[in-house]
């Protein structure tokens, strides 16, 4: 009999997908990290870190994870942690969906909303507040995936290995968007490492985001961009950085479900518009792989709803409200 002993023991070994139907030019392929046991790529990182913390005693028997998390993490933390039998209280900004949250409810984990429009030096802020509770609830423990080595580290481990093993060492570019930098640093690294500095690496980032060389104003696409600068990043690692803006990142996410039948995240529409981008400068020969880190089903009142679309001039009003769209 084929099975394994629990969900988590399945994480990583995603698949590589191909995108469009062109049968010229570069060969776009789309890692499908959604196809992870928690649904997103972060389940990677969530049993690195927790594995890290055991070995060096950071987190015993019984102690409770405190993190910041826009959902993702939480969920593959959450998940691993009902396994060994630890706690979990996640942060989470007021700008996430009320859908991702309730996962991590449901996983059985305690959720505490903050502000998105505070400082994040502001006492309310998500990075305040879990500082906080790590101080105040006993055995307490922060894997900080903004700043952990574990969390670049898994992806060195792992997605790209896969990515180098899956196309046979011909990989040419590497597109993937920037939150804590862990993706992009770890996989950017490893590719580098292993192909002598052949692969290119191009981070992907929401318009206002500092990556890009915004101001960190807001930005709607959730996951990637930020306001500072996270250590599990390597600046040094991207070749390139291409600024998407929201309209962008949010048409081609729903153009990824209505044509290529991949219901993804809005993180995932803007690294997709990336390697695009690259796929119309870069040699015909080129193999652009574009890693998608999450699955739709969270963003189906944002995304995937046109009056939501509509809200924000994403769509025109009448778009949004029409018979004609409800029977599509
Ligand atoms: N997309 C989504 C939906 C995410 O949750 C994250 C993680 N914050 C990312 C992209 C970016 O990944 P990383 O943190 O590894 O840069």
């Amino acid at each position: 009999m084929r099975y394994a002993e629990h969900i988590s023991d399945l994480v990583g070994g995603t698949p590589l997908v191909k995108l469009g139907s062109s049968t010229s030019g570069p060969l776009v392929l789309a890692k499908v990290e959604y196809l992870n046991p928690g649904g997103s790529v972060k389940d990677r990182i969530a049993l690195r870190m927790i594995d890290a913390a055991e070995a060096s005693g950071e987190l015993r028997p019984g102690g409770t994870i405190v993190e910041p998390t826009s959902g993702n993490t939480g969920i593959g933390l959450a998940m691993i942690a009902q396994r060994r039998g630890y706690r979990c209280v996640f942060v989470c900004p007021d700008k996430v969906g009320e859908d991702k949250r309730n996962v991590l409810k449901a996983f059985g984990a305690e959720v505490v909303v903050c502000p998105t429009a505070v400082d994040p030096d502001h006492p309310d802020s998500y990075y305040q507040t879990s500082d906080r509770l790590v101080r105040e609830i006993e055995g307490a423990w922060k894997p900080n995936q903004y700043a952990n080595p574990e969390g670049p580290a898994s992806h060195y481990a792992t997605t790209g290995p896969e990515i180098w093993e899956a196309t046979e060492g011909r990989v040419t570019h590497f597109v993937a968007g920037i939150g804590t930098g862990g993706t992009i640093s770890g996989t950017g690294n490893y590719l580098k490492d292993v192909s002598g500095g052949r692969v290119k690496i191009i981070g992907a980032d929401p318009e206002g985001s500092v990556y890009s060389g915004g101001t960190g104003r807001p930005y709607l696409v959730e996951g990637v961009g930020e306001d500072f600068w996270p250590d599990a990043y390597d600046k040094t690692v991207c070749d390139d950085i291409i600024a998407v803006s929201d309209a962008d990142s949010f048409h081609e996410t729903r153009r990824l479900a209505r044509e290529e039948a991949l219901l993804v995240g809005g993180s995932c529409g803007m690294a997709v518009v990336a390697a695009k981008r690259v796929a119309e400068t870069a040699p015909a020969d080129s193999v652009i792989v574009v890693l998608l880190p999450d699955g739709g089903r969270g963003y189906l009142g944002k995304v995937f709803n046109d009056s939501w679309m509509a809200s924000y001039g994403f769509l025109p009003p009448t778009e949004g409200a029409t018979v004609g769209d409800v029977l599509r």
